[in-house]
């Protein structure tokens, strides 16, 4: 069962969206209503919807990966 809206701060998510500097990953910093995210290549941080943003998702690197495994 995929939980797309599940998210945590400190993970890292590839967008579908470039940002101006070419970078795809993300770094999620602050949860709400807004996402406050910071392109992993810059350090340029944005704020993005967050309906918009799960949206947006490609592919998440969990770096809470190895506790699920663990149980
Ligand atoms: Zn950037």
């Amino acid at each position: 069962m995929r939980t797309d809206d599940d998210l945590h701060m400190g993970d890292i998510v590839e967008l579908k969206k470039l940002h101006a500097c070419g970078g795809n990953q993300w770094e999620v910093i602050r949860l709400g209503a807004d996402i406050r995210t910071r392109c992993c290549q810059c350090g340029r941080v944005v704020m993005i919807p967050r309906r918009r943003f799960v949206r947006l998702i490609r592919a998440r690197r969990s770096r809470s990966q190895h506790s699920e495994e663990e149980q």
